[in-house]
């Protein structure tokens, strides 16, 4: 008997606004100094008023057309009632049955070199506050709990997938070009680690039947998971757990209500926290302190034209225009839009989009890391890269001169230009010669004096040819050895 794995996911994003979702109050992350960054409104002290923060509405409507999603002309806000220490009003402002956009897809690419390609649906994206944050006293002598609450109001974007995913492999790559979407069109910095994408996981398994038929086990939700790691962990634990659970017990979805769970990522496995809430449970109702807001499609279309190109599409063009492998894309395309446009500029300045892939993905890379830079804060300006190896590509400089270029670039003080490049070439004597006929004669030297290696790659040993070169680049300094090899051989076989 085997197994089906389905997944489907819902990841809070936090929106990269100045201010929070209802009040003036600063997003900045800050467990330093906790509920500094609170006001009236999202302390929810009685009597104050929210008031909706436009820039998060476009964000969150720039999201949703990144996601393919249709976007609503009417949304309203709901107030989703629980009691918990970290949510002051009692209750969170979101979107029940109204949310501003839904029914979109990511094509999530499964296998490298633009393999097999899973479409995850996406149900609805909505937009909400977040909520504060409980710190438990974990010395083990107290009790206490604190709450910072410079996170209440914070905006989120929740976006609910359909169950399309069918592993935890999957799962974990559909994370990863979320958050390179939506850090490409500059919505959120999607960092995990200070909670601005957080992931649940529905989980569940369809066993094969004998009969051919499926049988679908309950629902478990892994809640708030915070790296791409841990979901896979909790998934894999998860669909491990199910089917031990399901041999044993033979308990199916209309057995045993959908529960939650949390992930220890100590131990690698997933713990029971609490029967799943329903709907009703929440007691949603529109809230009355806000109104609705319509959406024009003359203001759908001006975000749309905002989106520019994203990364799915910057990769396929990339292999066409630059013969680009999808890792290298990938790479390059990974590092966000600033480095493309970088990579764009060394390509069509060099004339060969694979060699200035190479050094971006090699070279400049290892800099970048090594020197802790950005490549906004690069010293080799994108125009001064590509003259430098242009100088490769019209066989002016050898591969191996171009990177002793590279380096005395990176030592100088200021920002490189093209100026030092010449200047640098000219100290240290590193331009190919050209001169053909000083070649030939060199060639013919040596020839003439090493009749032991001549004869010997006459008889047919190509690596006899290697000792001759070696001699003729020390005579002629600055020879291209490529040039040498070809016209050594020529003399040779003549
Ligand atoms: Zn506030
Ligand atoms: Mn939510």
């Amino acid at each position: 008997m085997s197994y089906d794995v389905i997944i489907g996911l819902e990841v809070h994003v936090q929106l990269q606004t100045v201010s929070k979702i209802f009040c003036g109050c600063s997003t900045a992350f800050n467990p330093d100094q906790p509920n500094v960054q609170t006001c009236p409104v999202c302390l929810g002290l009685p009597g104050a008023l929210p008031v909706l923060n436009a820039e998060a509405f476009r964000l969150a409507v720039k999201t949703a057309l990144a996601l393919n999603c249709q976007i609503a002309g009417f949304t309203k806000w709901d107030r989703k009632q629980y009691f918990y220490p970290d949510l002051p009003k009692g209750y969170q402002i979101s979107q029940y049955d109204l949310p501003f956009s839904h029914d979109g897809h990511v094509d999530v690419v499964t296998e490298a070199d633009g393999g097999a390609v899973r479409r995850v649906r996406i149900l609805r994206a909505h937009l909400e506050e977040d909520a504060g944050k409980n710190m438990h006293d974990e010395s083990g002598r107290g009790r206490d709990s604190l709450v910072d609450l410079n996170r209440a109001g914070t905006p989120l974007v929740e976006i609910v997938t359909h169950p399309d995913l069918r592993s935890a492999e999957e799962a974990r790559l559909f994370l990863q070009d979320l958050r390179l979407l939506l850090t490409d069109i500059g919505v959120s910095d999607c960092n995990m680690q200070e909670g601005s994408l957080r992931c649940d996981a529905n989980v569940n398994l369809h066993v094969h039947q004998p009969d051919g038929s499926k049988v679908a086990t309950p629902i478990v939700e892994v809640k708030n998971i915070n790296s791409f790691r841990f979901t896979e962990q909790a998934i894999l634990h998860e669909v491990e757990r199910q089917w031990e659970l399901y041999q044993k017990t033979k308990q199916t979805i209309k057995d045993a209500p959908k529960s939650t769970r949390g992930f220890d990522p100590a131990r690698g496995v997933t713990y029971a926290m609490r029967e799943k809430e329903e709907a009703a449970d929440y007691r949603y109702f529109p809230d009355p302190d806000l109104v609705p807001v319509t959406v024009t499609d003359e203001q759908i279309a001006t975000l749309r034209g905002e989106l520019g190109e994203l990364p799915a599409a910057r990769r396929a063009r990339y292999r066409d225009q630059y013969q680009l492998s999808a890792y290298d894309a990938g790479v390059i395309i990974d590092q966000g839009r600033e480095y493309s446009r970088y990579f764009e500029v060394v390509a069509e300045g060099c004339g060969d989009g694979k060699q200035a892939a190479n050094w971006l993905t090699q070279d400049v890379q290892r800099e970048l890391n090594e020197r802790g830079l950005t490549i906004a804060t690069f010293p080799v300006p994108a125009d001064v890269l590509a003259d430098l190896l242009k100088r490769v590509t019209n066989k002016q400089l050898t591969i191996k001169a171009a990177r002793e270029v590279f380096g005395a670039l990176l030592e100088g003080e200021e920002t490189a230009t093209t100026a030092r490049i010449e200047a640098i070439v000219a100290e240290r004597g590193l331009a190919i010669v050209q001169d053909d006929g000083a070649i030939d004669a060199a060639i013919a030297d040596v020839i003439a004096r090493n009749p032991k290696p001549v004869a010997d790659f006459k008889a047919g040993k190509q690596q006899a040819a290697g000792a001759l070169i070696g001699q003729v680049m020390r005579a002629v300094k600055g020879a291209d050895p490529q040039q040498v090899r070809e016209r050594l051989i020529a003399k040779l076989s003549e």
